[in-house]
This record gives C-alpha cells, structure tokens and sequence, in this order.
C-alpha cells in the first residue's frame, strides 16, 4: 500500500514533467523559435502552466499533503513536504482569476512599455504600473504578510526572507558605497580600457567563453550554449542544463562575464543530488542563492588578480593581435572599472548594488503608498543623483529601462543585491575550507571549489531555507559585512586609495 507521502510526489512529479516542458519552450522562445511562432506559443505556455496550477491545487493533492504531515517522515521527505505544500498553499490563495488579470494585464503593459521606451514617454507606462500594483496589492491580501504587503511579493522570488531585515541589510550597503564610488571618481586613477573597444570576432569570443565554463567544471554533455538577446540559464533536468549569452564583436567581456555568470547558475542546476530529481529536495532554494552562485564565479573568481594569471595566456591566444600591447595585469584593471553609469545591466560589482537599492526603495515605497506610479520618473531621478552622482537626460535611460514591472514582477529586484551578499559569504567560508584556494585559481584550478559549492549548496538542493543555509555554511546569519570587505580590499589596492 502506497503511503500518503508517495501520492503526493507521484502527483508532483508531473507537476515537475510540466514545468520542465515549460521550460523547454521558454527556451526555444528566446533563441530558435520563428518571430511567427508567438502567438500559437503564448498559447501553449498558458495551457500547460494552468494544468500544473490545477495539479499542485487539486483536492487530491490537498488532501494527500494534509495526510502526509501526520505520517512519519525521513527528514528529505520533510523538505519535499514542507516546499510543496508551500507552493501549494500559495496557489492556493490566490484566486484564478487575480492570476489571469495579470497575465492579461502584463501582456498588454509589456506593448506599452516598449512603445514608451522608445518614444521616451513614461507618462504613457505609468498608469500601467498603478493597474499592476494594485493587481499586486490584491496577491500579498490573497497570500497574507507578516508587516508589510511586499513581504508576501518578495516571498515569491526569496521564501521566507522578509522586507524589514532586506532593508536593514541594504541600508547597511548603501552609505559605504556611496562613500566608495566618489573615492574612486576622485582617486584620479583610470584603467585603460582602449584595447577591449577592438574587434573581437564572435567565433572566437564563444570559443573563450566555452574555455572558461569548461574549466568552472560545468559539463556540455548535459548543458548547451546558444544565443539569446537577454542571457539566461533554465534547466529541463539536472542533466540539460541550457545557457544563453549575447554577443557583439567591440565588447568581448560583456559575452566572456555573461557566459561565466550563466555557467555559474548552470553548475548549480548540474550539482543538485540526481536522486532528488524533480522534487523539491533535488532544486534551488532561492533567486538569492542562485544568484550567489552566479556572481560568485563572475566577479569572486572571474574578476579576481589569480583568474587572470592562469586566463591571460588563454585570452592572449585567442586574441593575438588584440592583446598583442596589453598586459595582464591591464586586463584586470579593465575588467574590474567602477563608473557610475545609467544603465543597470551594464553596471560595475559597486554601483550595481545602488542600481538595486534604488528599485527597492522604489518598490516598497509604491507598496506602502508613499508614492504613486506618476512620480517615480522625478522618484528615480533623485535617487540615481544622491546614489551615483548623474541624472538620465530621459526616462529612456531612467525609470523605463527594465522589463520587470511590465511584467508585474515586484519583488524581484532585491534578489540580484541579496546574491552579492551571499555570494561574499559562501566565497569567505570556501576560502577558511580551502587554504590555497586563490593559489589554486592561478593556476587554473577551479575544481576544487566547484566541489566545494556541490557539497555545501548545490546537493543539499532546499533542504536548508536560504537563511538558515547561509549560517549553515559560514556560521553566520545573513550579514554585509563579507561582501563591503571583499569590496573594499579590492578596490582599495585596484585605485590606491
Ligand atoms: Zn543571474
């Protein structure tokens, strides 16, 4: 006789088997798929996500989770338990018709906000931002928060963290990095960067970015590279793990980070237990957390002085007559230029925290009614002055350059800052685990902590949540200090201040 605890996972693993359908034509969306092929697509996305909310809501899979709790469970099976009917509950809450009002409601603000963004013309997007927070608003009642309604929005991307300690963590970030960013301006120190602005054929700019991922130990017999206009990584299975990057042939480490990046939340995908697999306890904890692993590699390893002793050569073969009156230690001057810009995709590791912080105000102060949707142009403006010094010239560059609030997608934003953190807290705990490890990385030897990162938060998939997962690791609670003293050890030697 099977036990409640195995209806329930019989059932979710076609929940699982949906999602990764998803997935693939999500992929196939963003890289193969014919321009024509949209509308039949938007489709067949819609029928197969309803039939994995009807899945994870039915009553069977209510009950059968109701009489799981009360059999006694191995402690996996608590974790699986405990996620699913997380997920579960949540989808629960709120009502079908909430759901199908923001995808119709994000469907047509996606049209508006670009026809704003190239037209220059927030006022046009801005009474779209009102409709979707209050859309918003309507979720966090349905889903229920402790304090604030953006705690149960921020819940959907970062489980269990809430907006107060959020804050206070950011606000721990915000005056040191300011402090640091005009140290830098007035440091009169400026890296030469000519040399990156040469031609850099594409083949061969995939060809290094390959050699790099190859290295980090991410496997290509289970995961592929291809191209995309906004990079990402999504996974079918532990085993097809797909990345994507963008290429343009006068900015070759704008590919080289991007494939690094992905890798790194690629090589998450590719650790989690295979025995786990479909289940919560086989899967990632939080956007945090995966984005500790990706910045991990990208600015921790990939802009460190040892990355580039063993990558130089490597960069100089590939590029001989690009590289030929450069040195090494040039690049890594280059690659690691602080400069307060408009763009946030294009930011530095420092400013691009102010870019978050800044959203993140924006955010909780439109959930707290502090502002409304129509002043967030000047809201923002005031903000990147006090943060970073400039103004946009227009909301092009300003309030309207991302997509994620077209989206409805609030809460999402401080998932990229809360990654930096973490990921200078798990790469300090590696660095207490490994002695030698920034030895091992000139010498091009990234095994050893990808090991690392698989046994202490790729296979333990949700087993920890993610606060509980970093005192786990480091023995110590989600703190800034890591990530401002890994900061400001760099940048103080990099810009002799
Ligand atoms: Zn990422």
């Amino acid at each position: 006789m099977s036990t409640h605890y195995e209806r329930v996972m019989e059932m979710y693993r076609e929940v699982s088997d949906l999602y990764g359908a998803l997935a693939l034509m999500g992929w196939d969306q963003e890289t193969y798929m014919p321009p024509k092929g949209a509308a039949s697509r938007g489709r067949q996305l819609a029928t197969l996500s309803g039939m994995a909310h009807e899945r994870i809501t039915s009553d069977e899979m209510r009950a059968a989770l109701d009489s799981a709790r009360s059999e006694s469970l191995a402690a996996d099976e608590e974790v699986n338990i405990r996620e699913i009917a997380r997920s579960s509950d949540r989808a629960v809450k709120v009502p079908v018709d909430l759901v199908k009002s923001i995808a119709e409601t994000s469907s047509a603000a996606i049209g508006v906000w670009i026809k704003a963004r190239q037209e220059d013309d927030f006022p046009a997007f801005a009474p779209w931002i009102d409709k979707l927070v209050t859309l918003q608003r309507q979720v966090a009642e349905a889903v229920g928060y402790e304090d604030e309604p953006y705690d149960a929005l921020l819940d959907e991307y970062e489980p269990y963290a809430t907006t107060k300690d959020t804050a206070a963590v950011f606000e721990s970030i915000r005056g040191p990095l300011v402090d640091l960013v005009q140290r830098i301006a007035s440091s009169g120190v400026r890296p030469r960067t000519d040399f990156l602005e040469r031609n850099y054929p594409i083949d061969d700019q995939r060809r290094m970015g390959v050699t790099a991922a190859e290295r980090m130990g991410f496997d290509f017999e289970a995961g592929r590279l291809d191209i995309s206009p906004h990079p990402f990584c999504t996974h079918m299975g532990v085993q097809d793990v797909r990345l994507t990057t963008r290429y343009s042939e006068t900015l070759p480490m704008q590919s080289f980070y991007g494939v690094i990046h992905e890798a790194g939340h690629g090589l998450y995908e590719q650790g989690h237990d295979p025995v786990h697999e479909g289940t919560p306890r086989g899967a990632s904890v939080s956007l945090g957390i995966h984005e500790s692993q990706s910045r991990l590699w990208e600015n921790m390893v990939g802009r460190s002085r040892a990355f580039w002793r063993f990558f130089f050569p490597e960069f100089a073969a590939v590029f001989p007559d690009q590289a030929a009156d450069v040195s090494e230690e040039e690049v890594y001057a280059a690659v690691n230029e602080v400069k307060p810009s408009l763009i946030r995709v294009e930011a530095d590791e420092i400013t691009y925290n102010l870019h978050i912080l800044l959203r993140f105000e924006i955010e909780r102060g439109l959930f707290m009614n502090e502002f409304r949707a129509g002043d967030l142009s000047a809201v923002w403006n005031e903000k990147m002055k006090a943060f970073l010094g400039i103004e946009p010239p227009g909301d092009r560059d300003g309030v309207l350059q991302d997509i994620h609030w077209s989206h409805g997608s609030f809460g999402y934003f401080p998932t990229y800052t809360l990654g930096n953190l973490y990921a200078a807290q798990f790469y300090r705990a590696a660095e207490r685990d490994l002695p030698g490890l920034s030895d091992q990385i000139a010498r091009g030897e990234l095994l050893p902590l990808r090991d690392w990162l698989r046994d202490h938060i790729h296979r333990p998939g949700m087993t920890h949540r993610a606060g509980d997962l970093v005192r786990h690791v480091t023995g110590e609670p989600l703190t800034a200090d890591c990530f401002l003293a890994y900061i400001d050890g760099k940048y103080r030697s990099l810009y002799r201040l």
